[in-house]
């Protein structure tokens, strides 16, 4: 059985980050959508609601779930038998924090990182900027599924 892990803060899931899971989730038998749990990131939305907003949208999805996991994603992944880790690529700029990063783990343990280019029409979305756009009431309805949508709008209100 193949296992792999898409990991991230998920702050909150973008329909950038349902492309790649999805996409993920048609080559590997499961996926693990793995939520880092940083308490020093500053974050919008805390861990229960990120993972709650992830299941709720990946709910069609029956070979992916949702985790959190804290210190070294290659624990995790010996832990639960994760071979490989998929990582979406947005633009050369994100390549090279990325291979390091991979080349990295790939020493702490046998994972391997795989990188999937993302689809073009989600090239430039990255949570933070969701969350800024949303921020100064700026429309994020292309560019998150709806539950986000809402609890954007909700978290502020609030
Ligand atoms: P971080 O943990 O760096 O805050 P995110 O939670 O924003 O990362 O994203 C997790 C992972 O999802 C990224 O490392 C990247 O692989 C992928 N990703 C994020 N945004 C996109 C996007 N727009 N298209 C494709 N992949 C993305």
């Amino acid at each position: 059985m193949t296992r792999a892990a898409c990991p991230g803060s998920f702050d909150p899931v973008t329909l950038g980050h349902v492309d790649i899971i999805a996409r993920t989730s048609r080559l590997f038998d499961e996926v693990v959508v793995a939520v880092g749990v940083n308490d020093s990131k500053r974050v919008m939305f805390n861990t229960d609601e990120r993972v709650g907003l992830l299941e709720e949208v990946l709910a069609d999805l029956p070979n992916v779930r949702v985790m959190t996991f804290s210190g070294l994603l290659v624990d995790f992944c010996t832990e639960h038998d994760i071979s490989a880790v998929v990582k979406g690529l947005r633009a050369v700029s994100d390549f090279d924090y990325e291979l390091q990063m991979a080349q990295m783990n790939s020493t702490l343990a046998r994972v391997d990182t795989l990188f999937m280019p993302t689809s073009p029409a989600y090239s430039y979305l990255a949570s933070s900027l969701v969350k800024e756009v949303a921020r100064h009431g700026g429309d994020v309805s292309e560019h998150v599924p709806p539950v986000v949508l809402a609890a954007l709008k909700e978290k502020l209100a609030g």
